[in-house]
């Protein structure tokens, strides 16, 4: 079984995917693989270059700034980027899960369901905490300004919109312990 599990930035879903992983569920890190690949893989290294340009490229690595810079001005141009990603990264996670024969997977992106990959999951969790809070831990953690976080809350859905996706809910606004919440959706699944 799949199972997407995703939150707006800050939500905490990598902190909740290591308990996962505690309790032996393997954990496809969609957003990690996806600069991975950006960076590895010589096809849609090609492709990029081709569409936004051999410059984003400085001695074969992805220059992340410039192509920041590039398609979040651009709405055509974000859409034409993520047509090339997200189709890698399913190809990636369709062979990560050959090596498994767990009957849980969990599938983690921060943009599960702007991306649609939210359709070839059997459930979705969504790990949720209010903006505010998440606005706090990213600046704290990434040591980044007010409106660099607020810029990237802005490309994603809304906090109530991505909860209407969810068959799980993980409640990380520190009201509820994370662990036997993960623990429950577990024995849910199993
Ligand atoms: P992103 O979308 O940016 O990858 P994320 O959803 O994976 O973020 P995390 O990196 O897991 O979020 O959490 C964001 C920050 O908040 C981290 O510094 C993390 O340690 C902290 N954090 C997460 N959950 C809690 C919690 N329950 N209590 C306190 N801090 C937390």
């Amino acid at each position: 079984m799949i199972v997407g599990i995703t939150g707006g930035i800050g939500s905490g879903k990598s902190t909740v995917c290591l308990i996962f992983e505690l309790f032996n569920i393997p954990v496809y890190n969609s957003d990690e693989k996806a600069k991975f690949l950006m960076n590895s893989s010589p096809n849609l290294m090609q492709n990029i270059q081709a569409n936004f340009g051999v410059e984003m490229y400085v001695n074969g690595a992805l220059d992340r700034s410039k192509l920041a810079a590039k398609v979040f001005s651009n709405p055509d141009a974000l859409i034409q980027l993520n047509a090339l990603v997200h189709p890698a990264v399913g190809r990636d996670f369709d062979e990560w899960q050959d090596q498994f024969d767990n009957t849980i997977l969990l599938k983690e992106a921060a943009i599960l369901i702007e991306s649609g990959a939210h359709k070839k999951c059997d459930k979705i969790i969504v790990v949720d905490a209010p903006d505010e809070l998440r606005l706090e831990r990213v600046m704290a953690r990434d040591q980044v300004s007010e409106k660099s976080v607020k810029d990237r809350m802005n490309r994603q859905l809304d906090r109530e919109d991505r909860l209407k996706f969810a068959d799980y809910i993980i409640d990380n606004s520190g009201a509820e312990l994370i662990i036997p919440q993960v623990q429950k959706i577990i024995s849910d699944l199993s």
